[in-house]
């Protein structure tokens, strides 16, 4: 290592401070404690992973990014990311993560009122609440500035009617951050406002969707019909437009890109572990390079698309949103494409053991998927990058 010797900084400090690192270790260890046999038997018996999220909860990982005056650890989402990457390192990928402190916490600690931080931040800081995140609708998909999810004002309070789509962990949410629009601002260019809708609130009904992903959390078709919620169910201002929602969707990203950074590296780690020690011929099957190479290549690409994560993430915590758009979203492509390379050579590396229950990496190919579906697809990704970056045509 590197030594300052005017500073005393290390040159590794300068991509993580000590601080980071040791979160990074101390993440690890609590979840090699559970790791992925934990994970699998509670998939397996349809239950939630609500051990180790409790646990992460009181050591402060879940609300690491979280305001400290709200019972949160003041960091960022560097931090946040951290956790979850290293999470899913061992075998245990906690997408609540992404969806109850990332986007959900950070909106209403950035534009929350006084009463809605201190209603729900201590509760998604220490892992005894959850909220949900339904933007998705059927008949918009990708396109965004298509949802029809409308809200319309009632006396002192409102009206939601909508269909929302795919909207993960419904069921153990207290509640669901549902992105509409109001009235006034039902077609065109979408202007999102944001409300607070408690699980049982009477005309908020959700179906379960059969998904081959082999997750613990579960995906959910919602209807809205006439859903009434008090004025203070809607979070920030209902004309603040873009910049309130893109506050919680580049943690999204980010955190989507942490999320297939650590399953990746599972996969690499089980895979490198197998193919030191599988012999067939004279040698361990890791000497072919035809081994080796994959495995090294997938190792390269999950070490690029982690220095693109931390460029996102060290932008959106020094608060310039709109450089960590960008950066946030070639990380989610290139993490997710790693993550599915990595995957996919994984599997291979073991052979008929690559699809076995005991080795547990074949139910890592349709995982491994998710990242370059959602929570924007890799193609509308590349569609930014050729619009926004190189200034191309659009062709929609
Ligand atoms: C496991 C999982 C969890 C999810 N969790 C949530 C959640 O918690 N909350 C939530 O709101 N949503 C969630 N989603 C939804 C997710 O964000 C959407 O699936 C995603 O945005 C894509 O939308 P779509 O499925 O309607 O695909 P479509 O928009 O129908 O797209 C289908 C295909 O067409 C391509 N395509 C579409 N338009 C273009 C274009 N202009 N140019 C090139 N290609 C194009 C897309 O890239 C994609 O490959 C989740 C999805 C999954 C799979």
């Amino acid at each position: 290592m590197t030594t300052d010797q005017h500073t005393g900084h290390t040159a590794a400090a300068l991509l993580e401070t000590d601080e980071q690192r040791a979160l990074r270790a101390a993440v690890s260890a609590l979840g090699e404690r559970y790791g992925r046999e934990y994970f699998e038997r509670v998939r397996r018996a349809g239950g939630q992973t609500d051990e180790l999220w409790r646990e992460a909860g009181k050591l402060g990982y879940l609300g690491v990014s979280l305001p400290e005056e709200h019972g949160g650890g003041g960091g960022g989402i560097t931090e946040l990311s951290i956790v979850l990457e290293e999470l899913g390192a061992v075998g245990c990928p906690l997408l609540m993560l992404i969806v109850t402190p990332a986007i959900t916490g950070t909106v209403i600690a950035r534009f929350g009122t006084g009463e809605q931080k201190r209603a729900w931040l201590p509760g998604l800081a220490d892992g005894s609440r959850k909220m949900a995140f339904g933007i998705t609708e059927p008949d918009a998909g990708s396109n965004s500035h298509r949802i029809t999810t409308t809200a319309r004002r009632d006396g002192g309070g409102w009206v939601l009617t909508g269909r929302k789509v795919f909207v993960s962990g419904v069921d153990i949410a207290d509640a669901t951050l549902i992105v509409g629009r109001t009235e006034d601002a039902r077609t065109g260019r979408l202007k999102p406002c944001l409300f607070i809708v408690p699980r049982d609130t009477p005309g908020f009904s959700r179906n379960m969707i059969e998904m081959e992903l082999s997750a613990p959390e579960k995906q959910f078709e919602l209807v809205l019909d006439d859903v009434r919620l008090p004025a203070d169910a809607l979070v920030g201002d209902e004309d603040a437009g873009l910049l309130q929602l893109f506050a919680g969707l580049n943690p999204e990203r980010i955190m989507t890109a942490a999320f297939a950074l650590g399953m990746g590296r599972f996969a690499v780690a089980r895979a490198v572990d197998y193919a030191r020690t599988r012999q067939v011929w004279k040698e361990p099957i890791g000497a072919h390079q035809a081994i080796a190479h994959p495995l090294a290549e997938a190792h390269v690409e999950i070490e690029l698309a982690r220095l693109m994560t931390r460029k996102a993430a060290l932008l959106y915590d020094a608060g310039d949103d709109a450089g960590a758009g960008e950066a946030a979203n070639m990380a989610k492509y290139a993490a997710a494409e790693a993550c599915a390379k990595a995957v996919d050579r994984a599997v291979h590396t073991l052979g008929g053991n690559g699809l076995t229950s005991e080795y547990g990496l074949g139910s890592l190919v349709t995982a491994s998927r998710v990242a370059r579906i959602a929570p924007v697809s890799r193609e509308m990704i590349l569609n930014f990058v050729s619009h926004q970056t190189l200034g191309l045509p659009r062709s929609y």
